[in-house]
């Protein structure tokens, strides 16, 4: 098989697998209890968080452990206007959210909170837009980092410091899920007040997120129970599922600039070698790029047509996001890098990282190639 959907999950090192059977075997003990195996989990929890916080460079932040990036988003959307109901019913996003950020606003929206949308361009932030918006008081601003469809990286850091600017009392989440092991990524000194992880994009198991919390920032718990994280997200704590996710972060980050470097060359040599083999395709692409995430748009094919046909080949790559294709919600996305519906159809995502080779983009050319020429009517 071919991998080429490390954007949907990044499967997991049969290192990481290991550690994560031997804590099951040995510390699986609930760090609530009173016994010394358990009093040892419930220290190790400590040591793990911390080295969380270094691997992020997040030490000014308090990391709450979720069970994926869906749940700290909800945490932190809802959790904030439960916490905040005096403030201003309102709040800023952008077109190019996760449809975890877009639900949990559409049950804002239920609730009476005016859900402001700043268009995005080229995948970067309206700035002139979110000025505007910026001139009533907003309880929060919500923003992706970097696009899980198209992979552009928006512009973070001039949208965070114009907010600032404008509204001192803004609260600012940022859905980091894409960037991290992708970006250079460090919590502090970025601005914002809430980051969502999600850990099974970084090579740990599935179940496992987070949310970084600043200081003085205020929650209300969405998942009540015995009190576990300072009553902000009850349940058991799993300290195997956690030590196994920052040894898989720690691992990801090792080297990441090299690691990025070779993914741009597979991405470069996959694109020279499609043009070079005479395929008629268009890459959709923003201001600001990861390498990792290749959308091609091929006009002689539906993407869901030729992912199938490559799955016959063994190839996995995806059209639109994993969570959203059951929702066609891909083609309004599209439809911001100006493609019309029935373009954006033909798009198919590649999602490539550092375990791939040259040899699979050559077989993924040839691949494209005879599936279009097969199919092709
Ligand atoms: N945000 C982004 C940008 C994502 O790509 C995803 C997963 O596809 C999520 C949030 C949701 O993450 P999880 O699968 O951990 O709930």
């Amino acid at each position: 098989m071919i991998y080429l959907d490390h954007t949907a999950t990044r499967l997991i090192d049969p290192e990481i697998i290991a550690v994560y059977a031997k804590l099951l075997a040995e510390a699986n003990f609930n760090p609530a209890a009173r016994y010394a195996p358990a009093l040892e989990v419930k220290d190790k929890i400590k040591e793990a968080k911390k080295r969380l916080q270094e691997a992020l460079g997040a030490q000014s932040f308090e990391p709450l452990v979720s069970s994926g990036a869906t749940e700290s988003i909800n945490l932190a959307l809802l959790g904030l206007a439960d916490a905040y109901p005096q403030r201003a019913k309102r709040i800023l996003t952008t077109d190019l959210e996760h449809s975890a950020t877009r639900s949990a606003l559409e049950k804002l929206a239920g609730r009476g909170y005016d859900i402001v949308t700043i268009p995005c361009r080229d995948g970067f932030i309206d700035l002139s837009a979110l000025d505007e918006a910026l001139l009533e008081p907003a309880l929060a601003l919500t923003l992706i980092h970097v696009q899980n469809e198209i992979g552009t990286v928006v512009n973070l850091e001039d949208a965070v410091a114009l907010a600032r600017a404008r509204q001192k009392q803004i609260l600012i989440h940022l859905d980091a899920v894409q960037a991290v092991t992708k970006i250079p990524f460090r919590a502090d000194g970025l601005g914002v007040d809430l980051i969502s992880l999600s850990g099974h994009k970084f090579g740990a198991p599935k179940g496992i997120g987070f949310l970084l919390v600043a200081p003085k920032v205020k929650l209300v718990a969405q998942i009540v129970g015995g009190g576990q994280q300072s009553g902000l997200r009850s349940g058991t704590e799993n300290y195997p599922l956690l030590e196994t996710s920052v040894q898989a972060l720690e691992r990801a980050l090792t080297d990441l600039d090299q690691k990025s470097h070779f993914v741009l060359e597979l991405r470069e040599a996959l694109v020279h070698a499609l043009h070079d083999a005479g395929l008629d395709f268009h890459v959709l692409s923003g201001a600001r790029q990861i390498p990792q995430i290749l959308a091609l748009e091929i006009p002689a094919l539906r993407g869901e047509t030729i992912m199938h046909a490559l799955s016959e080949l063994g190839i996995c790559v995806s059209i639109g996001s994993a969570c959203s294709s059951h929702k066609g919600s891909h083609d309004s996305l599209y439809r911001l890098y100006g493609l019309s519906r029935e373009r954006a159809r033909h798009v198919i995502r590649i999602s490539i990282n550092e375990s791939n080779t040259m040899s699979e983009m050559e077989y993924l050319v040839q691949s494209l190639v005879k599936v279009v020429n097969m199919y092709k009517i």
